[in-house]
């Protein structure tokens, strides 16, 4: 009741209810840890809560398991409460009634169903973050053969889905955990490292916070300053591949919290004025968001006693935006946030409809799962631009015909397989050339040219532009 305390009296009434059933339902079981059960489903709802999402998504994160360990069924949970919460339960619930031929079939049939569940409700992945969050966190009291295979899940699966939907807050700690359980020893190594940096930083990142804060308010900007460094996971990945720590552009960064958009880009010349840049490393993801809707001005600046400093500026709707992506919609658009969410994913999030689509054609569910770990959840991604701009990614490896089929609907199929060619960053170049990260591409096609197209099935990379080759085929023959 603490942590929705600002909630209404409805909404807390709502979640009292399904809090008593919860605990009346799990009653007698206990978790590995030796605790009630109900631990776990109150810890899933804290994180809910503290995302500061409905009570419909809180009661149904107090009744998530209820479904698959208990005699409750969705008919109930609908009598009882309403129908968003007995769908949301539903689809995070796991198929028992099925029967498999083995563990790994179900896993992917689950994976699989997850993903469906999205596509009506990207609350229920929501949900679901949140209690693979506190298995993660209470991961010790299981078996070492259940610990590394939840951490390979938890690595493969949900750190790309929440990283797809920007709810960076819980990808890191999700990511932490599960590199813990699967490479102790690096683990082991980079916190110590972390550990290190961070006492040897201290002062010269409070000293830094305080001069920027005191500069932007003299040029009449008010601000709030955040320190961050970057996580174990990441300083691991980072000294895996080079020797010095300090060259690391984002290692040690400042979060610049300005009231609007244009104080951002006034903040940024402000800071410059201060501390030199390093040149090349300015961002701006307000003017060109990621796709995770990620927004924020991006420098590193030489800041005191040398040390590469990234600035990160943003208003406050991106700061929230930053931590919790998605997730954030509730808390910032109120009574419209379900449909707003629903509809960013649809339209804004280009895995969204990778995942549609591979949903449709793809029948079996080991193929579906590899599509997700080779295609969706690799973290070999490239960003692509096209003509105007936008931003595509694809795996590493993608070709311009690659491109050309993800963006099928602004060239239309006719063109595709009058494709000849494309212009990468002005120059053009041949339909086998490998697409470079940030490259800008445009696709050349010429209606008097018809294929090479024999080729194009070898050209491709995804198993989305190659399935769309041979349906087209299948169209003309
Ligand atoms: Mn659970």
């Amino acid at each position: 009741m603490e942590e929705v305390k600002g909630y209404s009296k409805e909404e807390k009434e709502q979640i009292k209810k399904a809090y008593y059933l919860a605990e009346e339902l799990h009653k007698g079981t206990k978790r590995k840890s030796g605790e009630p059960y109900i631990i776990h489903p109150l810890n899933v709802a804290f994180t809910l809560a503290r995302l500061k999402l409905d009570a419909d998504t809180i009661s149904a994160g107090l009744l998530h398991d209820t479904i698959e360990d208990t005699s409750m069924t969705k008919e109930r949970l609908k009598e009882e409460f309403n129908e968003d919460v007995a769908l949301l339960v539903d689809g995070v619930s796991k198929m028992k009634e099925v029967d498999f031929s083995c563990k790994q079939e179900q896993n992917w049939a689950n994976l699989r169903k997850l993903m469906q569940c999205m596509a009506i409700d990207v609350r229920t992945i929501i949900i679901k973050l949140a209690d693979r969050l506190h298995n993660m966190r209470t991961l010790e009291f299981m078996s070492k053969e259940k610990q590394i295979e939840n951490a390979e899940e938890t690595m493969e699966v949900f750190v790309s889905i929440a990283n797809y939907l920007g709810m960076n807050h819980i990808q890191v700690e999700l990511r932490d955990l599960a590199f813990m359980y699967l490479q102790p020893d690096s683990y082991k190594r980079a916190k110590e490292e972390r550990d290190r940096i961070t006492e040897e930083s201290k002062s010269c990142l409070d000293e830094m916070s305080i001069i920027i804060a005191d500069k932007l308010k003299k040029q009449g900007i008010n601000s709030q300053v955040e320190q961050r460094i970057k996580s174990i996971y990441g300083i691991s990945t980072y000294i895996e591949q080079n020797e010095n720590l300090a060259k690391m552009n984002d290692l040690l960064a400042l979060k610049i919290v300005v009231d609007n958009k244009a104080d951002c880009y006034s903040s940024l010349g402000i800071i410059h004025q201060e501390f030199k840049p390093i040149q090349g490393k300015i961002k701006d993801y307000i003017g060109a968001p990621k796709t995770n809707l990620y927004q924020s001005l991006h420098t590193t600046v030489y800041g005191l006693d040398g040390r590469h400093i990234q600035a990160q500026i943003r208003t406050p709707e991106m700061h929230k935006i930053a931590a919790n992506g998605l997730a954030a919609y509730q808390e910032l658009y109120g009574q419209y946030a379900n449909y707003l969410m629903q509809e960013e994913l649809e339209k804004r999030m280009p895995f969204y409809s990778y995942l549609i689509e591979a949903n449709e054609s793809i029948r079996s569910n080991q193929d579906f799962f590899a599509f997700l770990k080779t295609e969706l959840f690799t973290t070999h991604i490239h960003t692509i631009y096209d003509k105007t701009g936008e931003v595509i990614e694809l795996p590493i490896g993608s070709s311009p015909i690659d491109f050309a089929y993800i963006l099928d609907g602004q060239l239309g199929n006719d063109n595709i397989n009058n494709l000849t060619g494309a212009i990468v960053n002005g120059e053009n170049v041949s339909l086998s050339y490998m697409l470079q990260n940030q490259d800008q591409v445009q696709v050349v096609a010429d209606r008097n040219f018809i294929g090479p197209q024999r080729d194009f099935l070898d050209l491709a990379k995804t198993n989305y532009a190659k399935r769309k080759i041979k349906e087209s085929r299948t169209q003309q023959n």
